[in-house]
């Protein structure tokens, strides 16, 4: 067996994997008329839409921005509620923030980390007795791993909300054989193309969906609220200069250096999902399963692998927080996702408590996210599985 010897070198929990197409292909922009609004947004938009089996794209800088304009089309206001996961980045509970709604949370099944069904339904139940039912639910795919869509979706006709799948992990999974993003389920699903995430545009998200309309109004709400179609103005007559701003929107434009760089990466999306499975399958079969397991992907799922997530058997705060200062030592860049959002002080501010959800708060206690990334090494992964195994030891 080789072992790892430079461990000078820190090992990140996730990077990005650039070749020298993605190079070329953002050369070629640089080289040609368009930095923004030439061709290779719509190209990545419809590659995407081809990709995931929606009938729309709409790419933007950020999936942040993604989250936003999906609220806004929805019609997310002030007096409106928004329900997402605890486990999860701020930025699927911060949307319902954006448009002035109250958001709340619900807790999640601890094998998995997803929202709860059980717990839902019964939130739902009392919700409704109380009159303060949501608008909109942002389900979460932890770690690439979707929700029970169906289940949801029965739910969401039920109750009457809207569905935005956060799929920022997610790209490439599947749910039932389709692929997470046709929609199938939902209103609207958003990606995330952060370095970290399974492919990248340096920054930029996008927002697939199958409805028209809701195509229609975040395709304004991402640029200014402008109308360039001219079937579509209120007031200028067909003139050549024409274009209208009918509602209040942004720049949340995704630019054509981006674009390329996503579109090149997008062929090799089979490629990098495939190799991110057997990276966390390498991990599954040779991790002291009586200590830690990965989290469990539902049988009717293919997970893409944004993360490796284990957690520990046993674990208490303290436990958690040396293996983790242990393996951070041995340069292992270990991560917690997430702190669970209800307990970062601006949530706290609004009433949220220790004790609020407290499934995400075992988890918190217990997760911690292993390297993860197309072109981590065997012996890299070797060297992470010895150390945890060292560190669950001293702990
Ligand atoms: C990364 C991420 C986001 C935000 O993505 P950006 O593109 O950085 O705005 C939102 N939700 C989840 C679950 C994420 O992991």
């Amino acid at each position: 067996m080789t072992l790892y010897k430079d461990q000078s070198e820190f090992i990140p929990y996730g990077k990005q994997n650039i070749t020298e197409d993605d190079i070329s292909a953002v050369v070629k922009v640089l080289n040609s008329p368009f930095l923004t609004q030439g061709k290779e947004v719509p190209n990545f938009e419809r590659e995407i839409s081809r990709e995931v089996n929606s009938s729309f794209s709409v790419a933007v800088n950020s999936a942040t921005s993604a989250l936003h304009i999906s609220c806004m089309s929805l019609g997310l206001t002030n007096g409106d509620i928004l329900w997402t996961s605890p486990i999860t980045f701020v930025a699927s509970a911060n949307c319902g923030r954006f448009c002035n709604a109250e958001v709340d949370f619900i807790d999640i099944d601890l094998s998995t980390g997803l929202i709860s069904i059980p717990l839902l339904r019964e939130k739902l139940v009392l919700a409704k007795l109380k009159n303060r039912l949501p608008k909109i639910l942002v389900l979460v795919h932890l770690t690439g791993s979707s929700c029970n869509m169906e289940e949801i979706s029965k739910l969401s006709k039920e109750y009457n909300f809207s569905i935005i799948e956060d799929a920022s992990h997610a790209l490439g999974g599947s749910y039932k054989n389709n692929p997470v993003g046709c929609c199938q389920f939902s209103d609207i699903t958003v990606f995330s193309f952060h370095p970290v995430k399974i492919i990248t545009t340096g920054e930029g998200g996008i927002a697939t969906t199958n409805n028209p309309d809701l195509f229609k109004r975040m395709t304004q709400f991402r640029s200014h609220g402008i109308v360039r179609d001219k079937d579509e103005f209120q007031f200028l007559t067909n003139v050549p200069w024409g274009y209208e701003q009918q509602t209040l929107g942004f720049n949340y434009r995704m630019n054509d250096l981006q674009a390329a760089l996503g579109l090149s990466q997008l062929k090799r999306l089979k490629k990098i999902v495939r190799e991110r499975n057997k990276l966390a399958m390498y991990y599954k079969e040779n991790l002291p399963e009586d200590k830690v397991s990965l989290l469990r992907v539902p049988d009717e799922v293919i997970c893409s692998y944004h993360l490796a997530v284990i957690r520990l058997k046993d674990s208490t705060a303290s436990k958690h927080e040396h293996l983790f200062k242990f393996l951070r030592k041995n340069k292992i860049g270990v991560q917690l996702h997430y702190l669970p959002v209800h307990l970062h002080p601006y949530f706290r501010e609004m009433g949220f408590k220790e004790g609020d959800y407290p499934n995400a708060e075992i988890y918190a206690k217990s997760a911690i996210s292993l390297p993860l990334y197309p072109g981590l090494e065997t012996i890299q992964q070797e060297y992470v599985v010895k150390k945890v195994t060292e560190g669950l030891e001293k702990i």
